[in-house]
């Protein structure tokens, strides 16, 4: 049996392991695709630390490989897959929804109630090679690089964030920008946003977001009120939108506080813990509209994304900070626990 380079989460405590294992054989509905280049999400770092909420959400599943962005070609095809063939480039959709539960019968498969996770719940992308359904195969334009391709979920995440509401002539501000937040400014400012005002608290986050066309940036280090800072740079009225990409309850907080009356908060962060808020006060009485936004919508967001790739208003090569081996994978988990690089890719 052929074998393959494949990142493993073997132990419960910090860290990988990189061992040979077969090359999976794709089901009659799955394609088996070659991975060019992979990225380490926010999420994979939660479980190369193995923090509580690995330790919760993936504790049974050990041992597995786990990834999950990823840009590659198919190789070989199930019998019954449909719309994508053997030689397409293809990223992954990394939720493999039921396909039969309320929410994917009505349009929300993102949401799906018996939802599975690539690189969470099944064997995922920090390989050479792996099996996806087919329905999850997103085919790329060969023009992009694999190793901008593998970006495209977390720009996914932004565009699903940022156009929860409108957009055109608002003033929004856009609290953590790692690399879901910069995207979401890039996209704000592509959109026709007035002003865009990124927070974080991370001086070389900061600054990406200045370079993705942040026009206010805002440092939320200890002594800078933050709130202050953003009623200034909008007069005294708050802003429209609040997009909230930190997963921090002061951000949630402070993002609140400086919404306008009426304004919209959208929210994908994740946070620790259960955290305080005053909901009568800050929201019921000021009116503000408030919306949880979990992944992708499939596959209205895929093909927005798409759009704006096309179109060339959104640079994702300027996400991409740092290229390794796939084998040198855990120089990739450094660069990211010391919070240097954006998105951080891997190519076997
Ligand atoms: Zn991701
Ligand atoms: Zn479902």
């Amino acid at each position: 049996m052929e074998k393959m380079l494949s990142v493993w989460k073997t132990h419960p405590k910090e860290g990988l392991e990189l061992k040979d294992a077969p090359v999976p054989d794709p089901k009659d509905d799955e394609v088996l695709i070659q991975v060019k280049a992979t990225s380490i999400c926010g999420t994979d770092l939660h479980i190369y630390k193995w923090d509580e909420w690995a330790q919760k959400r993936i504790g049974k599943n050990i041992p597995y490989i786990f990834g999950h962005e990823v840009s590659g070609e198919v190789v070989k095809a199930g019998k019954s897959v449909k719309g994508v063939s053997v030689g397409d480039h293809v990223s992954a959709e990394t939720h493999i929804s039921c396909g039969y539960c309320y929410q994917c019968k009505t349009g929300n498969e993102h949401i799906c109630q018996n939802v599975k996770i690539l690189g969470v719940d099944t064997n995922g992308a920090f390989a050479e090679y792996l099996t996806l359904p087919y329905r999850n195969s997103w085919v790329n334009d060969k023009k992009i690089p694999h190793w901008v391709a593998t970006a495209q979920e977390p720009l996914g995440n932004a565009v699903h964030t940022v156009f929860d509401g409108e957009v055109a002539g608002k003033t929004i501000t856009v609290f953590g920008m790692g690399p879901i937040g910069v995207c979401a400014v890039a996209l704000c400012k592509a959109a026709g946003a007035e002003k865009v005002i990124a927070i974080d608290n991370h001086e070389g986050r900061l600054k990406f977001g200045k370079d993705f066309g942040a026009d206010v940036t805002v440092m939320a280090s200890d002594g800078v009120d933050v709130r202050k800072e953003i009623m200034d740079a909008t007069n005294g009225l708050g802003a429209d939108v609040f997009l909230e990409l930190a997963g921090a309850p002061k951000a949630f907080n402070d993002g609140i506080a400086t919404l306008r009356p009426g304004g919209r908060a959208s929210i994908l962060g994740v946070f620790p813990k259960p955290f305080e808020v005053d909901v009568t006060n800050d929201i019921v009485f000021r009116g503000i509209r408030l919306s949880g936004i979990n992944g992708r919508k499939m596959y209205d967001t895929w093909y927005k994304t798409q759009a704006f790739l096309r179109s060339g208003k959104i640079n994702l090569e300027k996400l991409v900070t740092h290229r390794f081996k796939l084998s040198e994978i855990e120089k990739g988990f450094d660069v990211l626990k010391r919070r240097e690089g954006m998105k951080v890719v891997l190519e076997p």
